[in-house]
């Protein structure tokens, strides 16, 4: 079983630009991994536009664009991209939130999970976002830091106001049994 999860500059752009579009609501999407080792590596992080949107929630917001989802992976993945693991993403945006699974986050891996047979377990990141305020202003910045497990940003693009992230992740395997995966990044945002 993978112990960290590489969360290189794009997939982090691509995570914390759908987070932000969207922001205050919860955004989601699925991720590609790539297993080296001990490591997974977020190839890609997809948003999937079509969904419902709400404040502390999001789900799937339309059956018949998730059906073209499916069938349209099951093309490209005849090009090569077969070994790569399916996981997902997704915001946290209420106040007291955190970058941890909720009962709602398993009912939701359970249920790609009854998806597709091939998966021994599904790899979920969580993005808590939120939005700070500064008494001491400074130029645009973006910046990201480890701290125990979590990737640790803040995005700061007004001298006084920004967003703060916390980035986790956690490996779910069928049988229920949950891991944090220690997240790391190998670039700058
Ligand atoms: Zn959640």
């Amino acid at each position: 079983m993978p112990t960290r999860l590489v969360l290189p500059p794009s997939a982090f752009y691509n995570m914390f630009q759908s987070a932000v579009e969207v922001f205050p609501r919860e955004s989601d999407g699925y991720s590609f991994l790539n297993p080296q080792g001990r490591d997974l590596v977020v190839v890609r992080a997809c948003p999937i536009q079509t969904s419902k949107r709400g404040f502390g929630q999001v789900d799937f917001g339309n059956k018949a664009a998730m059906h073209r989802l499916t069938e349209f992976e099951r093309a490209v993945s005849m090009n090569g991209h077969a070994g790569l693991i399916r996981g997902g993403y997704h915001s946290h945006t209420v106040k007291e939130s955190v970058s941890e699974l909720s009962l709602g986050d398993l009912k939701f891996i359970r249920d790609e999970l009854a998806k597709r047979e091939n998966l021994d377990y599904w790899v979920e990141l969580i993005i808590t976002l939120k939005e700070r305020f500064y008494s001491t202003p400074s130029s645009p910045t973006a910046r990201t830091w480890q701290s125990k497990n979590k990737l640790q940003a803040i995005v700061r693009p007004q001298a006084n106001w920004g967003y703060r992230a916390s980035i986790g992740a956690y490996v779910v395997d069928r049988e229920e049994h949950i891991r944090e995966l220690k997240v790391i990044t190998n670039g700058k945002p």
